[in-house]
């Protein structure tokens, strides 16, 4: 049977922080299947549609990976009806244990077959993440160590598109 791993998150926009787990988690999983969710609780520049289209085009030519958007119902719901293995989720740093490990016990609560698993990215990549992309684009820095070309591009259109 085929292994999926669901990895959900908010992917505002996608960096190669979440591209490194992703590529870790192939090791294991024979399908990723990346939710884009919508998360009202964060503060976001790309719309859901947005940050969607993004990661289908930075991963048209692979196979393995598939995006959806998830906007009307939790994480482990969907990892229960696309019969994932495991919801994954990445580890920065210590202060991103204390949420992560808050949310795997919320989704044991919900569904207690499904599994979580943590990816530590490469340590060069550990710092990065979609705010502080954002934040050195809007100041025009350079950010293509830590995203990819089709991301950089759009960031910048959007930037520049939004007057922000
Ligand atoms: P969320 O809003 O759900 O936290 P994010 O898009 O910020 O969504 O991140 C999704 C997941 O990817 C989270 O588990 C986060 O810790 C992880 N992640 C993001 N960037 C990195 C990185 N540079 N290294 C390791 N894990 C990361």
């Amino acid at each position: 049977m085929k292994k999926i791993g669901l990895y959900p998150g908010s992917f505002d926009p996608l960096t190669k922080g979440h591209m490194d787990i992703i590529k870790r988690a192939l090791k294991i999983f024979d399908e990723i299947v990346i939710a884009v969710v919508k998360n009202s609780s964060k503060k976001l520049l790309f719309s859901l549609d947005e940050r969607k289209a993004i990661i289908d085009e930075v991963y048209k030519t692979e196979k393995n990976i598939i995006c959806i958007s998830l906007d009307s119902k939790l994480s482990v719901e969907l990892a229960n009806e696309i019969n994932a293995l495991a919801i994954i989720r990445g580890l920065r740093a210590m202060s991103d244990f204390e949420y992560e490990f808050q949310i795997a016990s919320i989704n044991r609560s919900q569904n207690k077959k499904i599994e979580s698993v943590f990816f530590a990215a490469q340590d060069k990549l550990t710092f990065v993440s979609s705010s502080m992309v954002k934040e050195i684009a809007q100041y025009k820095g350079k950010i293509s160590k830590f995203v990819d070309p089709i991301v950089e591009k759009i960031l910048e259109e959007k930037i520049k598109s939004s007057g922000t």
